[in-house]
């Protein structure tokens, strides 16, 4: 069986120092895809490295690109940019 993990927030500061082995135990286990939903600009970007550095994970920045719309105008334009071009930024 084959499990899709669509909400984890693997960029948290929690994770910061066994990120990458928890993430090989993922990689182990039945979990074939993850979404790491970044829950703020510097979680988000952490989101996306990760993305780009496991094929198997995802990122989402959907919330940051709401809340930070009218104060953060060109954060949000560059997420933006990287969504349309990245695949992997949900
Ligand atoms: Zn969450």
């Amino acid at each position: 069986m084959e499990f899709f993990d669509s909400h984890a927030h693997l960029d948290d500061e929690k994770f910061d120092e066994d990120r990458d082995q928890i993430i090989k135990k993922i990689q182990k286990s039945e979990t074939t895809k993850v979404i790491s939903a970044g829950y703020s600009i510097e979680g988000s970007k952490k989101a996306i490295k990760l993305s780009e550095k496991y094929e198997f994970i995802y990122s989402s920045i959907r919330n940051i690109t709401k809340r930070h719309y009218t104060n953060r105008r060109q954060n949000v334009e560059r997420h933006r940019k990287n969504k349309r071009n990245n695949k992997k930024i949900l």
